[in-house]
């Protein structure tokens, strides 16, 4: 599975510092991250822990089974980020 980052998201990096695995980009120190709309989930790195959702401040971070079905094209837009 993975956990999914949606459009509400307003890189406030609460839960890149919350990932054990490192799996949430683009970090600060990362190139585009000043250029990116949001930050994305990687779609096979994501150990579906669950730490990255209370940090969350705007309720962006939804496990995959829960996105809702308005959102659900955010879960290929994750994973696209990474190609
Ligand atoms: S904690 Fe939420 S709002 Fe902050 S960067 Fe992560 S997904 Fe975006
Ligand atoms: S569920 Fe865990 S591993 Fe996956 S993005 Fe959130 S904090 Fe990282």
């Amino acid at each position: 599975m993975a956990y999914v980052i949606t459009d509400t998201c307003t890189k406030d990096n609460h839960c890149i510092e919350a990932c054990p695995v490192n799996c949430i980009h683009p970090t600060p120190e990362e190139a585009g991250y000043d250029t990116v709309p949001q930050l994305y989930v990687h779609p096979t790195e994501c150990i579906d822990c669950g730490a990255c959702v209370p940090v969350c401040p705007t309720n962006s971070i939804y496990v995959l089974d829960e996105l809702p079905a308005e959102q659900a094209s955010f879960a290929d837009l994750n994973a696209a980020y990474f190609n």
